[in-house]
């Protein structure tokens, strides 16, 4: 992508740049590629530097670090999450990231991740229910309307095959402004007032809340047999959307244990409780859904590897496209140690 001769200068993709990509190649194009994307790092989970994200946490919310590497690359996410930030006009959830080479640790690529991490969310959210889902399934229930809510809308129906979903927020205003986004979208959007309307006769349930407490979003009287919870928001500790009842009468599927145990919503069990790994239900290795009255639950709380796949899959896009900008984010001298003699020709 660069010339041996712009060899320091840093492939850049800014908010316009993401916007621009995502729509040339179609959202449903970007979410079902996406898909597959992280669907193959996490067949080849094992060839993964791993570990739990480095978070900083605060009053308000939280700022993290998400690395991970393989041979080849090395990559990393900043993101935020603060619930208080929407009502103050700025988002719950920020983020940007940065891929690099291995082989002499030059980053490659610089992007903005707000956009992408939505994107690579529901990619995650949906390759997991395609292979948990109850079988046919075609409705969703979505609780949460705010940032992420259609982005979810969009990958379930690109990559599941729902036709409708049932909209339910504490705010109508973001319920409101969810069904306008997906009214041109081919599904059937119901609006609902209260979270047990939304559910009715929901297949899926989604999840998408952001409230810093141990909410409870779904009760277990709520959740009936053989339904699949897709739960996203409570992704932080002391942060949880279900009551502890429905994870006991739940097969629990999780991204990373080590990190799942801090910050999803088994942080309400016992350490030692079993939870099954999304990696080896997609190699075959341990089975998903094995019953039609079984309630599984994807305890969903992001995991550097569905970031490092996402860097990976815009990275494999931008080249031969204007959709980059190349920033000049490396001192380079030309006689690698004359670092000195670099910045004194800079003299005026
Ligand atoms: P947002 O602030 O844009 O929207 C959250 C919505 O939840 C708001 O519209 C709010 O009114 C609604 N809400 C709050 N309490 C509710 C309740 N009790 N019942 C119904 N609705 C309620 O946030 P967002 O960007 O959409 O993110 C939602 C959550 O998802 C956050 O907690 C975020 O941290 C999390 N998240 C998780 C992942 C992941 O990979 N698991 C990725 C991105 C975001």
């Amino acid at each position: 992508m660069t010339s041996p001769s712009d060899k320091a200068l840093v492939p850049f993709v800014s908010v316009d740049n993401m916007m621009g990509l995502v729509h040339a190649l179609g959202i449903e194009t970007v979410l079902t590629e996406l898909a597959s994307f992280i669907e193959a790092d996490f067949k080849r989970w094992p060839e993964f530097d791993k570990t739990p994200r480095v978070a900083s946490h605060s009053t308000d919310g939280v700022i993290e670090l998400m690395p991970t590497a393989d041979a080849e690359n090395y990559g990393f996410k900043y993101v935020n999450g603060h619930p208080k930030n929407m009502k103050e006009g700025f988002q719950t959830v920020t983020a940007f990231g940065v891929l690099s080479s291995v082989a002499n640790g030059y980053p490659i690529l610089l992007t903005e991740m707000t956009l992408l991490t939505a994107l690579r969310t529901a990619a995650t959210s949906a390759l997991v229910g395609k292979y948990l889902m109850p079988k046919g399934a075609k409705v969703m229930a979505m609780i949460g309307n705010g940032a992420q809510c259609e982005f979810q809308a969009k990958a379930f129906q690109a990559i599941c095959g729902i036709d409708t979903v049932r909209l339910y927020d504490i705010d109508p205003v973001a319920t409101a402004k969810a069904a306008r986004n997906l009214a041109q979208s081919g599904l059937t959007i119901v609006p609902c007032t209260t979270g047990e309307e939304a559910i009715e006769g929901a297949q899926i349930i989604t999840t998408c809340t952001a409230d810093k407490q141990y909410a409870t979003i779904l009760t277990d009287n709520m959740v009936g047999p053989g339904v699949h919870i897709n739960a996203i928001g409570g992704d932080c500790p002391g942060k949880t959307e279900l009551h502890r009842d429905i994870l006991l009468r739940s097969e629990i599927f999780v991204e990373y244990p080590p990190q799942t145990r801090i910050e999803g919503e088994i942080q309400a069990l016992d350490a030692t409780h079993p939870v099954t790994e999304l990696w080896q239900v997609m190699r075959g290795e341990v089975a998903g859904r094995t019953d039609a009255r079984q309630i599984t639950l994807f305890d969903s709380v992001g995991f550097a590897i569905e970031d490092f796949s996402a860097l990976r899959y815009v990275h494999s896009k931008i080249g031969g496209t204007s959709f980059f900008d190349l920033l000049d984010m490396l001192a380079d001298p030309d006689e690698p140690r004359d670092l000195f003699g670099m910045l004194n020709r800079a003299a005026p």
